[in-house]
């Protein structure tokens, strides 16, 4: 197993990650940076706190939520996504603004899919805490493929709902990204929400 030691872009303090992780975490000072090669990039993100306990091994688990302008061009909708996704982009119905979660972390791509979906169709509310409790998940989906896949993953939404969705035309411009780590309990080879 490669250990690679890369530095805290802010302190100094070496990191060392023995697992395939696209971002660095500090323990120190609690930056968060992955590298280019122009240097390193601080990533902004959040630490939800876990709201339940179950006797079963605690994780945070890594979400890019994208906060998105929709254009919204032509619509003839009655009801599914994209009915929500009208309603959620709170300009009116020309558009605005909306979260799209899409997970970093790799899992099967149903599982995938269903996690963006239901994060993205109801946001998570959680309080924040400033430090990770049990596992930190690597991040495996880096910034610019979860800018990509925001796309294609409301097309995958829409797929769900054959018919009602054919008449939607719209544009999704990624505004800004922030990595959320979400409470999970790991149940066998499934994810249990924390929250
Ligand atoms: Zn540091």
């Amino acid at each position: 197993m490669k250990v690679s030691q890369v530095k805290c872009p802010r302190c100094g303090k070496p990191s060392y990650s023995k697992f395939k992780d696209t971002v660095v975490y500090c323990d120190e000072c609690r930056t968060m940076h992955y590298r280019t090669e122009g240097g390193p990039v601080v990533i902004e993100y959040e630490i939800a706190e876990f709201q339940k306990e179950l006797p079963l091994r605690k994780f945070h688990l890594p979400f890019w939520r994208l906060f998105c302008n929709v254009t919204i061009f032509s619509e003839q909708v009655s009801g599914g996504w994209a009915a929500r996704l009208v309603n959620m982009a709170s300009g009116g119905g020309r558009g605005g603004s909306i979260f799209i979660f899409v997970p970093a972390i790799e899992l099967p791509p149903d599982v995938f899919k269903r996690m963006a979906q239901d994060l993205t169709t109801s946001p998570p509310q959680y309080r924040g805490t400033e430090r990770f409790v049990g596992d930190r998940m690597p991040v495996a989906v880096d910034e610019e493929a979860a800018r990509k896949l925001a796309d294609f993953l409301i097309l995958t939404f829409e797929a769900e709902k054959p018919g009602v969705m054919q008449n939607i035309r719209y544009q999704v411009d990624v505004q800004h990204a922030k990595l959320i780590y979400l409470p999970f309990y790991q149940d066998g080879t499934s994810w249990q929400p924390g929250l």
